[in-house]
């Protein structure tokens, strides 16, 4: 392979636990002359503040924007009352908890994890795959096969309240109705920048409560649920993981800031995106939430009720979201 300047990767190395990978190692023309920000952390869904603040007190401490975003999330995952992320996730049909969670580096590094079980912290597998492996996302069987590899412990991720709310949605749904509304799902998306100047973000949930099993949203999809591009800032997204998908929703708001959208008018035209084709759908929400490199922050959803946090400077807030209709 040619090794560019733009692309010098570790090709045939081993590194950690004698794993090969493909991660690019360095890139220079990445975000050498971008607008500088200060340090931020935001979060999608007021919910997760303290995902946020946990991010932040890591970049203030000098730890790298990846390393932050991964400890902020870890907070939102262990914390079995959040009933759309990693242990006490909703079940899916069968009463079987199945995370899906990506991360990418200012670098443009990626990894994922989809419909993994038993593993807690998924978003700490998919930094693994991407430090580790020559792969972008692992999935199912093997995703947990690697993670058992690496360290994790097998858990139950079912506590006994999303054991009996899913009791209760099989009495009402025998058959299985996969009916999603607004109560049903949640994803933290994060965002951060360190005192580098360098962007990182990462994506985790346990999906839409009551998905068939075997059902993968956007959140572990590298340019749906997740993108960072250093020269120009990043976009995390939650809510209904098809129409995000359907339209490459973060990858679309990051392209709209490369040309010279701000980030609350990028999520806005994204949202637009979704609308043209969804507006018939009363059911459904989607919520972007974007950083540029000035940590300009902006948030748009279809409907009212989206929110999220942003850790900067003196204080962390909850902000409510804009929305479309
Ligand atoms: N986006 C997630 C999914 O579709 C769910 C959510 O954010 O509520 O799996």
């Amino acid at each position: 392979m040619k090794i560019t300047r733009r692309n010098f990767v570790k090709t045939g190395a081993l590194v950690g636990g004698g794993v090969i990978t493909n991660q690019i190692v360095s890139s220079k023309i990445f975000g050498q002359d971008a607008d500088k920000g200060e340090l931020i952390a935001v979060s999608t869904w007021g919910g997760t503040v303290k995902s946020s603040e946990k991010a932040y007190e890591f970049l203030k401490n000098g730890k790298n924007s990846l390393d932050a975003i991964e400890a902020g999330i870890r907070v939102a995952e262990n914390d079995p009352t959040n009933s759309s992320v990693g242990y006490g996730g909703l079940p899916d049909e069968d009463g079987i908890v199945t995370l899906d969670a990506s991360i990418m580096d200012w670098i443009g590094n990626a990894g994922s994890v989809a419909a993994m079980e038993g593993i807690k912290n998924p978003i700490s597998v998919a930094k693994l795959v991407m430090q580790r492996t020559k792969h972008v996302m692992l999935a199912g069987d093997g995703a947990k096969k690697f993670a058992l590899q690496n360290g994790f412990k097998e858990e139950n991720l079912l506590t006994e309240n999303s054991r009996k709310a899913w009791e209760e949605w099989k009495k009402k749904n025998p058959h299985g109705v996969n009916r999603v509304d607004e109560k049903n799902h949640d994803t933290i998306g994060m965002l951060a920048i360190d005192n580098s100047f360098n962007l990182s973000g990462g994506v985790s949930t346990s999906g839409m409560a009551w998905k068939i099993h075997g059902r993968v949203g956007d959140s572990p999809i590298i340019g749906a649920a997740l993108f960072v591009d250093n020269e120009v800032g990043g976009a995390v997204s939650t809510g209904n993981g098809e129409f995000v998908m359907r339209t490459v929703g973060s990858f679309l708001v990051v392209e709209k800031m490369r040309e010279g959208f701000s980030p609350q008018e990028a999520c806005e035209y994204a949202i637009k995106r979704i609308y043209k084709t969804a507006k018939q759908n009363k059911d459904i929400q989607v919520g972007y939430l974007a950083v540029n490199k000035k940590s300009e922050v902006g948030a748009f959803s279809l409907y009212d009720g989206f929110s999220y946090a942003v850790a900067k400077g003196s204080e962390t807030k909850v902000v409510k979201s804009k929305f479309l209709a």
